[in-house]
């Protein structure tokens, strides 16, 4: 992710849409910085229709001054969130993290912000890690439209240096901190509805595109901004791309596909389930963007995964004529994303694949990162390659047609992300679980934030050295049951695992003493509220002896040169790589857990 500063233009270009064009779709740029007629800013303010501008990005950003003038030019009062913060305790906010810290900031300043937009419309200048608060973007995309004021790192970097009052970066190295802050809020950033690159950074610029790309966005017959569409980057170079995710998004498939790969042929990879509830759909939306399609169904369910089938979709591959310039595309669930991503990846040594994942674990985990494969009869997953997708088409209605269970299911990974490292997303979950499993608003955002946090962690370690590892919390425990209950879906499928196993980690990290045992509970308290089993007690018959878990733990891929390593935590959003635990702490937790069973 190093080269995010001087990312490429097409990328720059492709990260600027307001999302919710009801017919448009998305990755549509007629503009960028400087070009065009003067824009009639009361028709923009017009159009607003009551709807506050919310400006966001990093210190130094220029949103102050920016929104300053915009507000004058939209006839909007302006305010500065920070300094709004500033006024209300009677103190500068170096000072306020000095005295009582960051957590206590930012709950002040979700409260602020939420007041502010409350009492809108007006045009709000927040804090660089306000919009990585997920109420807060909630609120934001209630109340208004959000943009991202993004800069070049070289002119972040000099306004900073211009000023010292930055809590955050008085650090040793504040160019690597600034670096480093940007890398990480970057794919929450990509979250709001625009986003407004300035390479030279004149504010008087900066103001003239953000009204116009207003005004070429929101004059059209656009769907309310809460429902709008959400994209999120994965910036990974050249092989960098981007995830869509918003109701509907399978009928703008074709020309979304069309943008990238202009006149290809297609080839749907889909599973049998699947098929006669959205293939024709998909294939209309190719047909409809001038893109020939062959569809190729494999049996459901996780036996697909194998070389057989690997064999014959690489076959029909071939058979129909797909060469290194065409598209596959992954229509379905993980097994399908797996195998045909796989299928891809070898054909003609790689071809580019499109994920159109149709379960909730496929647009959160599987679908994006690259990570494709077979099982073995070793072990799942034991034969693969990573072969990153060209665009990830999310569509959240998809999700309506999943059976419960398997929505549950999905829904432990995206609490994973909460709990591995961003409590305030946990907690948004918590009061808004019941919105995203009813298809509410709440749905789109989860997915999105989900895609954001697996997209950081891939952006940093993108063939699983390191930080990747956080991904696997609750996964060794996980794997280990579904193992030892023979992977029958009917008594444990692979999120309901997921869910026991980050109890688990909970749990021993609790009985560690590195983690409260409130937030142990509360943990566990989600999860259980929305249905997800939570203890081995949980499994219909589970009966294993210590020994037997522990055997299935050492066989997880995880294990590194003997060693067991665990996700554990020192709290909600607070995950670590432990390589370090000791075996005879794991077998005697083991042991108590299991007690409960008998
Ligand atoms: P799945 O693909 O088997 O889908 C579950 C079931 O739901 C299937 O029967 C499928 O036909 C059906 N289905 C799919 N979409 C549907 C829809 N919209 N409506 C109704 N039914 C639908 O399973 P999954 O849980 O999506 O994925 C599990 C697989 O993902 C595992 O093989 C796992 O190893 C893999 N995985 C891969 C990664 C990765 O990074 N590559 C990450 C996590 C999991
Ligand atoms: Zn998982």
């Amino acid at each position: 992710m190093a080269g995010e500063a001087g990312a490429p233009a097409s990328l720059a270009f492709a990260a600027g849409v307001l999302y919710g064009t009801a017919n448009t779709g998305f990755g549509r740029v007629e503009e960028f910085m400087g070009q065009g007629q003067p824009v009639d800013a009361g028709r923009v303010a017009a159009a607003l229709s009551g709807r506050s501008v919310v400006l966001v990005g990093m210190m130094g950003a220029g949103k102050t001054s920016v929104g300053k003038r915009l507000a004058a030019k939209l006839g909007l009062p302006f305010v500065d969130a920070d300094a709004e913060i500033e006024a209300g305790a009677q103190l500068t906010i170096s000072e306020i993290f000095e005295r009582f810290g960051e957590l206590y900031f930012r709950e002040g300043e979700r409260k602020v912000i939420a007041r502010l937009l409350n009492g809108g419309p007006l045009v709000l200048a927040t804090g660089g890690g306000a919009f990585m608060n997920a109420t807060t973007r909630q609120n934001i995309a209630k109340y208004g439209v959000s943009i991202w004021l993004k800069p070049s790192f070289d002119i972040l970097l000099a306004r900073v240096r211009k000023k010292s009052n930055r809590p955050l970066l008085k650090t040793a190295d504040p160019e690597q901190t600034l670096r480093r802050l940007l890398e990480e809020r970057t794919p929450t950033y990509a979250l709001a509805d625009l986003t407004i690159e300035s390479l030279d950074g004149s504010h008087e610029t900066v103001v003239d595109a953000i009204l116009r790309r207003l005004d070429a966005t929101l004059g059209k017959d656009v769907a309310p901004v809460q429902e709008a569409r959400r994209k999120v980057e994965v910036p990974l170079g050249a092989r960098a791309y981007s995830i869509l995710i918003g109701p509907g998004v399978l009928d703008e498939a074709g020309a979304e596909i069309a943008r990238i790969a202009p006149g290809v042929h297609c080839a749907i990879v889909t599973d049998a389930r699947v098929a006669p509830l959205y293939l024709d759909r998909l294939s209309a939306s190719l047909d409809q963007a001038g893109l020939r399609s062959t569809p190729i169904v494999c049996p459901p369910g996780e036996a697909t995964k194998c070389y057989a089938e690997f064999a014959r979709v690489c076959d029909a591959l071939i058979e129909a004529r797909i060469e290194r310039r065409d598209i596959v595309i992954a229509l379905g669930g993980g097994v399908i994303g797996d195998l045909a991503g796989f299928c891809a990846a070898s054909l003609r040594r790689g071809v580019r694949l499109v994920q159109l994942p149709t379960t909730l674990l496929a647009q959160v985990d599987s679908s994006v990162g690259g990570k494709t494969g077979i099982n073995s009869r070793h072990g799942k997953n034991l034969v693969g390659a990573f072969h990153q997708p060209s665009l990830v088409l999310a569509d959240t209605l998809c999700l309506d047609t999943l059976s419960e269970r398997e929505f549950r299911a999905g829904y432990a990974e995206v609490v994973k992300y909460g709990l591995i490292g961003d409590r305030g997303f946990f907690e948004f979950l918590e009061s808004n679980w019941r919105d995203a499993f009813a298809g509410g608003p709440a749905r789109a955002e989860a997915i999105a934030v989900s895609c954001a946090a697996k997209a950081r962690v891939v952006a940093a370690d993108e063939t699983e050295q390191g930080e990747r590892a956080l991904l696997n919390l609750g996964h060794t425990f996980g794997h280990a049951l579904e193992r030892l209950t023979g992977y029958d879906s009917a008594r444990l499928v692979h999120g309901e695992g997921v869910a026991i196993g980050m109890v688990s980690a909970f749990r021993l990290s609790r009985d560690l003493g590195l983690c409260s045992g409130q937030d142990a509970t509360r943990a566990e308290a989600h999860l259980k509220a929305v249905g997800l089993p939570t203890r081995m007690r949980d499994i219909p018959g589970f009966d294993a002896r210590t020994e037997d878990l522990l055997a299935a733990m050492r066989q997880d891929k995880k294990v590194d040169r003997g060693r067991l390593t665990f996700i554990l935590v020192r709290g909600i959003g607070q995950s670590f790589v432990a390589r370090d635990v000791d075996e005879a702490s794991v077998s005697a937790f083991l042991t108590r857990e299991m007690a409960v069973l008998t």
